[in-house]
């Protein structure tokens, strides 16, 4: 039950740039497969995570987030299927939203307050989920996902390369950092040990 934490795939990885596969068996490897997907969102610190964020192209995903009240939703959906009110009835929230598959940067991307996602638990009983606040984001962030689309690519192409451009400088920053630590690691075990 516990999971296994997997690394999570990053911006420019195939497999994030296209749409999943329908779930078609509800088995002991689809529980396993949310598991980890539980274990490696939690690691990650994120609020949702869709199968193809560890490499799965299958049309899942796990979430753990606060609706407007600020009360905490968790659950996975299957075969989703994203319903959003009708466009008159839509109201438009702006606030930022970020990817733990473009870490670090964040930006401001409008999409409507509420959302529904209709799909199947674990066992293939059908579910609803119904959101606010974060989880209305989350849901429709997670769906895009499964259908290959990333958030970044609702940007303004402005705003798209801002963020990746933030997004490459926080890696190159971090490569360095361990180009450096294996430097010194490198240095230590070369110093005479006295053998
Ligand atoms: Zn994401």
């Amino acid at each position: 039950m516990a999971g296994r934490v997997r690394a999570i795939t990053l911006v420019g990885t195939p497999v994030l740039h296209q749409a999943c596969r329908p779930v078609e068996e509800f088995d002991a490897a689809l529980a396993e497969l949310a598991d980890d997907m539980f274990a490696s969102m939690y690691a990650a610190k994120g609020v949702g995570l869709a199968g193809n964020q560890i490499g799965v192209d299958l049309r899942i995903f796990v979430y753990d987030c606060p609706d407007k009240e600020e009360v905490a939703h968790r659950g996975v959906v299957v075969n989703p299927v994203l319903e959003l009110p009708p466009l008159d009835e839509r109201h438009l929230d702006d606030s930022d939203e970020g990817c733990l598959s473009v870490p670090g940067p964040y930006a401001k991307l409008a999409r409507p307050d509420r959302a529904t996602v209709h799909g199947f638990d674990l066992k293939g009983d059908p579910v609803t989920v119904e959101g606010t606040g974060l989880l209305a984001r989350c849901l429709q962030h997670e769906t895009d996902h499964l259908e290959g689309k990333v958030y970044i690519d609702r940007l303004s192409t402005r705003s798209r390369k801002k963020v990746l451009k933030e997004y490459e400088r926080l890696r190159a920053e971090a490569a360095e950092a361990a180009e450096a630590a294996e430097a010194a690691e490198a240095e230590a075990s070369a110093a005479p040990d006295g053998q």
